[in-house]
C-alpha cells in the first residue's frame, strides 16, 4: 500500500479496521519527514508524544473518531501543551505550550496524531516564509523559490507528503496563499468559526484557523472537526451547518461570480488563460458565469496593513520578557538594564525579527492619540466599504472565483528587500479577511515553468459547507494530479 498518498479519509476506517496499523503509518511520514526536511525546512520539530500515541491506537485504547490515526502537522503558532511553540519568533524560542488549542485538542479527541510543528514567517507575518528565525522553507517544486506565507511549511509538509493534511492560520492569505504556490489546496474558513483559543494572537479580528490537504475532501475533514463552539473565544460562533462534508452542489444553475478587479494587470498570461479556461468549463457545465465588481480591491492593502498591524503592536505587547520567553537584562555593554523600560527595549529588540518590529512601530504609530482618527478609524472604515462590496457582489452571484495571486511562486529573497512588494502580493486574498468569508484554494494546473498556480473560491459568511461541495465539483473538472519531485 502507497501509505504516504492514502488519502486522509480513508485512514480511518482503515486503521479501524486493522489493515493499516497507526505505527506503520507513523513511520513512514516520519521516515518521509526525516529524509527529506533538510531540503524544504518545512518542519520544526516532531513530537515525542507521537509515537506512543500511535501505540495506544493500535491497541484500542483510543476512542475511533473521524480522524483515527490520521497524521496532522501543526503550524507552530498552535499550542500543544507540552511541547515547544515558537511562533518561529526568537521571542518564543524555548516557550513550551502549557495548554493545548481548543481546535487542536478536537483533532485529538477525533483520534488524529500530531506528528510534527511546521516553520512559519515570525508570527504569521510574511507572504513568503522568508521571516522565520528559524530560516526559510523551500518551495518543493523548485528549492530555489519560496513556498508562500505564513503558513508555507504546512502547505510544504502536505505537498511533499510529510503528513495528509496540516493547520495553518490566515489572517491575510497565509493560508490560500502557500497552498497556491505548493499545489495544494487550503482552506480558510468564515471569521469566528474556529475558535482562537491556543492560536498565538496575530490581529485577532482578522486571525482565522483553517486546514491544508491533498484534495478538497481531506482539507475539509480536520476543519468539520475544528469548527465547535467554544466559549473561550468571544468571537466564536455556532455555525448554521452541522457537517462540513456530505453536502453536493450541482453545477447546474450556479451562479459563479467573476470580479472584474481581480483580472488585474500584472496577473500572468499563464494564470489568465487557465482562470478563461475553467470558466468556459463551467459554462459548458450549466453555470451561469457573471461580471461582479468589488471596487474597493485597490484599498484592501492599506487598510489591511493598518488593521493588521496595529492589531498586531496590540497582541504581541505581551511579550515583555516577564510573562513569556525571552527575558535579556543585559545591555549591549554588558551592564544590566537601568530601568523597566530599557529591561523591555533589551528583551525585545533581541526578540523579534525585522517584519515584526516593523509592524509594531506602524501599528503603534497608526493607533497613538494624535493619529488614531486619521489612520485607524479611516482604515476601519474602508474596511466596512470593503466588506460591503462583497454583500452586494452575492447579491448577484453564489460564489467568487478569480486567482489567489497574480503570479506562481517567487524566488528566495526577490522581494525581501522590498516590503511593499511584499505587501503588494496579498491584494487578493486580504479582502476576504477584513470581510470575515470563507475562502479556498484549489491547484489550477502548472504554469510554463512547472509550477502551481492556485485557484480561488470565495463564498458567503457560513455558506463554508456549499463553497466546500462546489470545490468539489470544479476539483473533478480540473483534475489536477502532479506531485513535486523533491
Ligand atoms: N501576508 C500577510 C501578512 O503578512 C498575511 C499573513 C497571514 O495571513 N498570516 O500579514
Amino acid at each position: 500500500m502507497d501509505l504516504l498518498n492514502l488519502s486522509a479519509c480513508d485512514i480511518p476506517n482503515l486503521v479501524k479496521q486493522k489493515r493499516v496499523s497507526a505505527t506503520e503509518l507513523l513511520q513512514a511520514f516520519w521516515k518521509r519527514g526525516t529524509d527529506l526536511n533538510p531540503k524544504v525546512n518545512a518542519l520544526l520539530a516532531f513530537n515525542d508524544d507521537a509515537e506512543q500515541r500511535a501505540k495506544n491506537i493500535d491497541k484500542g485504547l483510543v476512542k475511533p473518531g473521524r480522524l483515527l490515526g490520521v497524521p496532522v502537522v501543526l503550524k507552530d503558532n498552535f499550542c500543544l501543551r507540552g511541547m515547544k511553540t515558537t511562533a518561529a519568533s526568537r521571542i518564543l524560542e524555548n516557550f513550551v505550550a502549557p495548554y493545548t488549542a481548543h481546535c487542536v485538542q478536537r483533532l485529538i479527541d477525533e483520534g488524529a496524531i500530531i506528528i510534527a510543528k511546521s516553520n512559519l514567517d515570525e508570527f504569521a507575518m510574511g507572504s513568503s516564509n522568508e521571516n522565520s528565525y528559524f530560516g526559510a522553507s523551500k518551495n518543493p517544486w523548485d528549492l530555489e523559490r519560496v513556498p508562500g506565507g505564513s503558513s508555507g511549511g504546512s502547505a510544504v509538509a502536505v505537498s511533499t507528503r510529510f503528513a495528509p493534511v496540516a493547520l495553518g492560520s490566515d489572517t491575510g492569505g497565509s493560508i490560500r496563499q502557500p497552498a497556491s504556490f505548493c499545489g495544494v489546496v487550503g482552506i480558510k474558513p468564515t471569521y469566528g468559526s474556529v475558535s482562537r483559543y491556543g492560536m498565538i494572537a496575530f490581529a485577532s479580528s482578522l486571525d482565522q484557523a483553517g486546514t491544508f490537504g491533498k484534495t478538497v475532501r481531506e482539507a475539509a475533514l480536520p476543519l468539520g472537526a475544528m469548527i465547535h463552539r467554544d466559549p473561550r473565544d468571544g468571537t466564536n460562533v455556532d455555525v448554521p451547518y452541522s457537517e462540513l462534508l456530505g453536502g453536493s452542489q450541482s453545477l447546474k444553475k450556479c451562479r459563479v461570480g467573476i470580479a472584474k478587479e481581480y483580472m488585474v494587470a500584472g496577473l500572468s498570461s499563464d494564470l489568465s488563460r487557465s482562470i478563461e479556461s475553467i470558466i468556459k468549463k463551467l459554462e459548458a457545465e450549466g453555470c451561469e458565469v457573471v461580471e461582479i465588481s468589488l471596487p474597493h480591491t485597490t484599498f484592501a492593502i492599506p487598510v489591511y496593513y493598518l488593521v493588521a498591524a496595529s492589531e498586531a503592536s496590540s497582541n504581541l505587547s505581551r511579550y515583555d520578557g516577564v510573562r513569556y520567553g525571552l527575558r535579556d537584562i543585559e545591555t549591549p555593554d554588558g551592564r544590566p538594564a537601568a530601568d523597566l523600560a530599557e529591561f523591555y527595549k533589551m528583551t525585545r529588540s533581541r526578540g523579534f525579527g525585522e517584519e515584526v518590529k516593523r509592524r509594531i512601530l506602524l501599528g503603534t504609530f497608526s493607533l497613538s492619540a494624535g493619529h488614531y482618527d486619521a489612520f485607524y478609524t479611516k482604515a476601519c472604515q474602508v474596511r466596512r466599504l470593503i466588506s460591503q462590496d462583497f454583500t452586494q457582489a452575492f447579491t448577484h452571484c453564489d460564489f467568487v472565483i478569480g486567482p489567489v495571486s497574480t503570479d506562481s511562486a517567487f524566488k528566495l529573497g526577490e522581494k525581501t528587500s522590498d516590503p511593499i512588494a511584499m505587501y503588494n502580493n496579498d491584494i487578493l486574498t486580504t479582502p476576504v479577511n477584513l470581510a470575515g468569508l470563507p475562502a479556498l484554494s484549489l491547484p489550477l494546473g502548472l504554469d510554463s515553468q512547472g509550477l502551481p498556480m492556485g485557484l480561488q473560491v470565495i463564498a458567503p459568511a457560513f455558506a463554508d459547507d456549499r463553497m466546500i461541495a462546489f470545490a468539489e465539483a470544479l476539483e473533478a473538472l480540473i483534475d489536477f494530479t502532479e506531485v513535486p519531485n523533491v
